[in-house]
């Protein structure tokens, strides 16, 4: 994606090359946004309505051209101002950008508003340093900005939800006639409803015929400073003409990818696992207003690889740049802000920091590696996110003598995965049932779900509720809706030796062929191993040995003087793949419905269905599973785009991305192969 060309020759109003046009007024640009943006389309007066009413607890503010990111800073001091910061009610601003500011020009335009540093604090450490495809920065817990990278038409009709004010702020339509055309205002129309408004700082002609053309009322008032006239007005459709948004977008292309609307009985869900990936969805339905039964199997929560002591966010790019890059760059950028947002969160409350920001190296240790690296450093310099290191540069920022050059990812760092599920489960809107195992799930004729589980003693006890989700990684193949997942199991290992004894000055992650995290309560904690379809989780000595070999390969300095110098142990957990190695994570789909209703792909790949079904997915039932050894980076946003979509909110997976974590997968591409 390129950046945006700045000139800063006028160092107050900086100017876009591309469009010759400047971001914003030369006379007070934060005024301007509040009058313009803010206070035409009332706001004020709406965030305070909000706050007193317990009905309606979201906002959505769409806006066309992210710039700088004023705009939103007027938009969430009005936020402010209402008090809704700290309450339960939730913002979202959706942005498009077809030219983002590079991190360095972003920092730069901050500096121009330092009475309002505080905020653009907040939104600079949520700024991604790699722009491709949606990117979801979490300002607070319950305020976050959706930015479309992309053309404004394009990237608007690939997403569905209802939008509560429009910000339309492209350059003048005289210097950017995209930013203002039929194409553009028939999605904005598409996505506005009866009490929908806009604001706009112009008053051009050609714009006010787009808006009158696409159905909204048309309003003049006094424009901001020297400006004689500004718009701004509601769209015109009455209830009758008003369509509720369907929860798939409108350039979804392939049949089986489409799902039904799902009408919501009660806010009540089922979550059936209590490791990282249950704690995750459960805390964020509950910070919702849902109210969760998470069901466990064991007798305690975090019993799988969640419950390691210590894991990485890392993600590992390839040489290219693929689609599934963007997806894995998403996640590690959004896993980031909202492991500091928890633990700040939980800080409060007296819980240790859940995570460190000691920065990440993953090292070039062979030659197949030096050049995958070095590659992927080529491809991502601009970014700010990652820089090549030498060998010296890598020893002296981890603290040990390192022989190979590295990747220095700065804003990474280790996570404690136990202790973020627990603190996550303590929400007071989840109940967790412990020793109860899922036998058996059933949907009621109300639409609603039963699990049927096995109590410790043999006895059954059944859970219902509007909506069930599978969170039990590999074991989830046991039950009869998930079986076409093909869920496979993965033995690791993790190992820990006492940190004084060895390496207690390591100051940074490393990865490897395996990783290892700066001390921990006097423990250096490393691993793990990597053992397909294996489920036992008896630890070994032979696991040991080789975890400490390949933590021995990544320097000296982890070598000790003698074994005998030793004390190991550690823990074994078994992790859940996907035969593609990406997660699943959205409806579940009906495998034996669609065997039958796309029965012709077998013969035609390019067949033609007339209509999706919708009963190709159960309604009500889904999965956020096969995580691997990345769980730690992708659940945090998996968990997000799974929540918005049980809510029909924004969908912060763009089509494709979404497509390739939907379930369909797993009988759609067997079924074209003829393996089914
Ligand atoms: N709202 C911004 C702020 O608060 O700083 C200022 C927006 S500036 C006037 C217009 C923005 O629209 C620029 O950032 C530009 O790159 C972006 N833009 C221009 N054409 C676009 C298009 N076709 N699709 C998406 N964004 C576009």
């Amino acid at each position: 994606m390129p950046y945006a060309e700045i000139d800063w020759t006028d160092d107050k109003t900086p100017r876009a090359n591309q469009f010759g046009d400047i971001y914003f007024s030369v006379e007070n640009g934060l005024a301007e946004s509040t009058h313009v943006f803010v206070n035409q389309n009332f706001l004020p007066e709406r965030f305070k309505a909000l706050k007193e009413d317990a009905t309606q607890r979201h906002f959505v503010i769409a806006e066309t051209g992210f710039g700088s990111g004023l705009n939103f800073i007027a938009a969430y001091i009005a936020w402010t101002e209402a008090g809704l910061a700290d309450s339960c009610h939730r913002l979202t601003f959706i942005s498009t950008e077809k030219f983002p500011l590079s991190p360095d020009d972003f920092a730069r335009f901050s500096t121009l508003w330092p009475e309002q540093q505080a905020i653009y604090n907040k939104l600079q450490c949520a700024y991604p340093a790699l722009l491709n495809g949606q990117q979801t920065l979490l300002i607070d817990e319950n305020v976050k900005i959706n930015l479309l990278i992309g053309d404004a038409s394009s990237t608007l009709a690939d997403i569905d939800l209802t939008v509560d004010a429009w910000f339309l702020d492209g350059f003048a339509p005289s210097k950017n006639p995209d930013m203002w055309s039929d194409a553009l205002f028939s999605e904005i129309a598409r996505l506005s409803q009866p009490g929908t408004t806009y604001a706009t700082f112009t008053s051009a002609r050609v714009v006010k015929d787009a808006l009158k053309g696409a159905g909204f009322q048309v309003r003049k008032c006094k424009g901001f400073g020297r400006k004689r006239e500004m718009c701004y007005g509601e769209i015109l459709l009455d209830e009758q003409q008003a369509r509720h948004a369907p929860l798939i977008s409108t350039q979804c292309e392939k049949p089986w990818h489409v799902r039904p609307s799902k009408t919501l009985l009660d806010k009540t869900a089922i979550v059936v696992g209590a490791g990282l990936a249950g704690a995750h969805t459960a805390y964020n339905l509950a910070n919702r207003g849902w109210r969760v039964t998470v069901i466990e199997s064991n007798e305690a929560p975090a019993n799988g690889a969640s419950g390691n002591k210590q894991g990485v966010i890392y993600t590992k790019p390839s040489s290219h740049g693929s689609k599934e890059d963007d997806f894995y760059m998403q996640c590690f950028q959004f896993a980031i802000q909202h492991y500091q947002h928890l633990s700040e969160r939980f800080e409060l409350t007296g819980i240790e920091s859940l995570w460190r920001q000691d920065g990440l190296l993953q090292l070039a240790y062979s030659d197949k590696d030096r050049v995958r690296l070095k590659s992927a450093y080529e491809h991502l310099k601009d970014s700010n996110l990652v820089e090549w290191l030498t060998a010296e540069q890598a020893s002296e920022l981890s603290g040990l003598k390192l022989h190979y050059p590295a990747l220095w990812f700065k804003s990474s760092g280790w996570v404690q995965p136990r202790l973020t599920t627990m603190t996550l489960l303590e929400h007071p809107l989840i109940t967790l049932a412990t020793d109860k195992h899922l036998n058996e799930l059933t949907q009621e004729s109300s639409g609603g779900w039963v699990a049927s589980c096995k109590n410790k003693n043999n006895s059954v006890i059944e859970y219902t509720a509007a909506i069930c989700v599978l969170t039990n990684a590999w074991q989830a193949k046991d039950i009869h809706q998930a079986k076409h997942l093909n869920l496979r199991p993965v033995r690791g290992q993790v190992s820990s030796i006492p940190a004084n004894k060895l390496a207690h000055n390591l100051k940074t992650a490393i990865c490897s062929d395996s990783y290892v995290t700066p001390a921990l309560h006097n423990e250096l904690n490393f691993g793990a191993s990597f053992y397909n379809d294996q489920t036992s989780t008896e630890v070994t000595d032979k696991d040991h040995q080789d975890n400490l070999n390949k933590l021995q390969a990544i320097s000296d300095d982890l070598k000790p003087k003698a074994s005998a110098d030793i004390s190991i142990s550690g823990r074994a957990a078994v992790r859940c793949i996907t035969n593609d190695r990406l997660p699943v994570v959205g409806p579940l789909n009906n495998h034996d419905f669609m065997v039958s209703y796309y029965e012709m792909l077998k013969r035609d790949k390019n067949w033609q269905f007339s209509e999706p079904e919708s009963a190709q997915f159960y309604n009500g039932l889904y999965c956020n599973l096969g995580f691997a050894s990345k769980g730690l980076t992708t659940i945090p946003l998996c968990t997000e785009y799974l929540c918005n979509l049980i809510e029909g909110k924004l969908l912060n997976f763009d089509l494709t991305l979404r497509e390739s974590l939907s379930s369909s997968r797993f009988t759609i591409k067997p079924l074209i192969k003829g393996k089914i």
